[in-house]
């Protein structure tokens, strides 16, 4: 998926060059992908058709989002194969328990339009919530992986103890844990750890919502480069191996994120990103964020 594959929209064909990765359990995701956070449900279906024509074969939704069954629109509306896009979705926060998560995944598989979800993530571990269970919603997402409804399983924002407890009671590692990353919150350790443990790591807030693109490092490499801030800092995802799918709602800046795969970073300039960190989160800590959308 990703590779080669072609659209046809308004008379265009577009290709997009993007490397898939491959999951703990073969799955494969494109490495790249497109972000629909704080995209209004009516924006959503226009946003995503850009992004399709720009290449794009990865979406990331998530119940929170409100915008599900406009991705699924807009995937429908593409006229590509429902093979050739890779969806995911995430578990809100207010479903954790048992028969909740088995409702709200019905519904997201519904919304979307498809009988089968790529990846289905818990959104948050909420160690605060439900007696700091979040070890019987694993096992509820691994009856949707053992259904065959969700090609792969993981979670969003877990900690590494949050991860050794998921290893210590369940059976299915998950593929994918997505966390927040970028050059002002690089999380040496945590992707150390997923990567000991054949957890894909996919980076959230990949341009830190914009904050890291006036930096001066930064900046200087784009300039040797002769790209832009937001090109340097996604290619340095992309060479740290991680899952990246930034949001834009700007026709411009969306086939600029995609156009990355034309250039590599020295590996002196990854480091020196990496070594911009400031261990500074933009969103919530994931050991005490307890929000249940009222
Ligand atoms: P991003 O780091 O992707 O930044 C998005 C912001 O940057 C928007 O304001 C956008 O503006 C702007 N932007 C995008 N491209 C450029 C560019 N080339 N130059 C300048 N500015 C640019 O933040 P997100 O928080 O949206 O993270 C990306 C995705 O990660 C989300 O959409 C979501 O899928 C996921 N996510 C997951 C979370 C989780 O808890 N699991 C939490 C947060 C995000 P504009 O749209 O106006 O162009």
């Amino acid at each position: 998926m990703g590779d080669d594959t072609t659209i046809r929209r308004e008379g265009q064909i577009v290709t997009g060059p993007v490397p898939d990765i491959l999951l703990n359990n073969g799955v494969r995701i494109p490495q790249f992908g497109f972000g629909v956070f704080q995209i209004k449900p009516e924006d959503t279906v226009e946003a995503t058709l850009r992004a399709f024509e720009a290449g794009y074969r990865h979406i990331d939704t998530a119940e929170m989002y409100g915008n599900e069954a406009e991705v699924g629109e807009a995937v429908q509306r593409s006229g590509l194969p429902r093979d050739e896009v890779f969806i995911t979705s995430k578990l809100n926060n207010g479903f954790h328990e048992p028969d909740a998560a088995r409702k709200a995944f019905d519904e997201t598989l519904s919304k979307l339009g498809v009988e089968q979800i790529d990846l289905f993530l818990i959104h948050w571990p909420l160690p605060t919530r439900y007696g700091g269970d979040f070890v019987s919603t694993w096992k509820t997402l691994e009856e949707f992986y053992r259904d065959g409804r969700a090609r792969s399983i993981g979670v969003s924002n877990f900690q590494s103890h949050h991860l050794d407890r998921l290893a210590q009671e369940t059976e299915v590692v998950p593929a994918v844990n997505q966390i927040e990353v970028h050059p002002y919150l690089a999380q040496g350790e945590l992707r150390r750890y997923c990567a000991e443990h054949q957890i894909a790591v996919e980076a959230w807030s990949p341009i830190a919502q914009g904050k890291v693109l006036d930096d001066p490092t930064i900046t200087a490499i784009a300039e040797k480069y002769g790209k832009s801030a937001a090109q340097i800092v996604l290619r340095w995802h992309i060479e740290r191996g991680d899952i990246v799918f930034p949001k834009s709602v700007t026709p411009e800046r969306i086939r600029e994120n995609i156009a990355i795969f034309d250039f590599e970073l020295d590996g002196d300039d990854v480091e020196a990103i990496t070594a911009l960190d400031r261990h500074e989160r933009t969103g919530p800590d994931p050991d005490t964020f307890d929000y249940i959308p009222g």
